[in-house]
């Protein structure tokens, strides 16, 4: 079984500097990060647009993947641009410049085809923008949003009101703090749930993902070891296209809702599609990436991260504690 997934945000062309090298003006976007991890699980129905300076092999690189590009416009003028700086510290960045080119007066149309999508991702873009996606899908089966704090600084209730409107929230630990104002993210978390959403998913970096679920539960999953990060742009993006694309290979409860078992592991789904990312500019550690790869992070993921439950302090250590 397999559910085609729509997701409306950025295309862009971005240029991007580390503490050890720089690309200028490649493939980015963060609906382009997400379709390219999430098109490895199921079909992929992208709403954006791009400006005809937009390089053509990039729209051959996604004609060759899963994703279908009906509800991708080419405008006259400039294709969104990024650039991007990071520390040596790579959880940390500065966006130096964004220019929002096409997307400045874009507005979504969904083609009949992407109708019956069933999973929805609201990439990062202005809230109005996943606003009328959103409108125009009433019937998906569970909607995810993302943003940033550009949008929390400069288009708060915008974004609150699709907030309200969506089941699950990615956000990093920054922008939970900063629209919440709190500093502990557990209530930060619990903050959000006032607003309707389901889950809270908190994008921790380099140290993985917490999911936070309405009615209380909790899931930590570990992040990749990695031993070398040379890009992490479009982590997140990547995050959520391994999130929503592993949910599309799965059944839904009778109830029409996902377990939260299926969420534990879509978690981690998203947490190794983040990893692999990291391992190169742009898309490119992507591209020859197969469901094979991301078994055998799978499984160290598991190696590391689980331990013996069946501690309990002993007796003897009881009776010396006391005494
Ligand atoms: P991430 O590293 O997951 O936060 O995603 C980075 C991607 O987001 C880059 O490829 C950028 O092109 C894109 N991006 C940066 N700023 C914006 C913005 N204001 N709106 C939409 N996309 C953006």
């Amino acid at each position: 079984m397999s559910s085609s997934i729509l997701v409306v945000g950025s295309v862009a062309l971005d240029t991007v500097e580390t503490p050890f090298a720089k690309v200028e003006e490649v493939l980015g976007g963060a609906a382009s990060y997400f379709s390219t991890a999430a098109s490895l699980y199921s079909p992929v129905n992208l709403v954006a647009v791009v400006g005809t300076d937009f390089p053509q092999e990039y729209l051959e690189f996604f004609r060759r993947r899963a994703i279908n590009l009906a509800g991708l416009q080419v405008r006259q003028g400039r294709t969104f641009r990024w650039f991007g700086r990071y520390h040596l510290d790579m959880n940390v960045r500065d966006t130096l410049d964004t220019q929002l080119g096409v997307y400045a007066d874009f507005h979504a149309v969904i083609p009949p085809e992407y109708r019956d999508s069933s999973l929805l991702f609201l990439a990062n873009i202005q809230p109005g923008l996943q606003q009328e996606v959103l409108d125009a899908m009433p019937r998906v089966r569970l909607s995810v949003l993302d943003s940033m704090d550009l949008w929390i600084n400069t288009a708060r209730p915008q974004l609150t009101e699709v907030m309200k409107r969506v089941d699950i929230m990615l956000m990093s630990e920054e922008e939970l703090r900063l629209y919440t104002g709190c500093s502990s993210v557990v209530a930060g978390a619990r903050q959000l749930f006032n607003l309707g959403l389901k889950y809270v998913i908190v994008k921790q970096g380099s140290y993985g993902a917490l999911l936070f679920g309405q009615d209380g539960s909790y899931f930590s999953a570990p992040a990749y070891p990695l031993e070398e990060v040379v890009d992490p742009t479009g982590a997140g993006d990547a995050f959520a296209g391994g999130l929503l694309g592993y949910l599309s290979t799965v059944e839904p409860g009778p109830d029409g809702h996902y377990r939260f078992e299926d969420l534990k592991r879509a978690v981690v789904h998203g947490n190794i599609l983040g990893s692999f990312v990291c391992e190169d500019f742009s898309i490119r550690r992507l591209q020859q990436l197969t469901l094979a790869d991301v078994a055998a992070r799978y499984q160290t993921l598991v190696a590391c991260s689980h331990f013996d439950p069946n501690w309990l302090p002993s007796h003897s250590s009881e009776t010396s504690t006391a005494g």
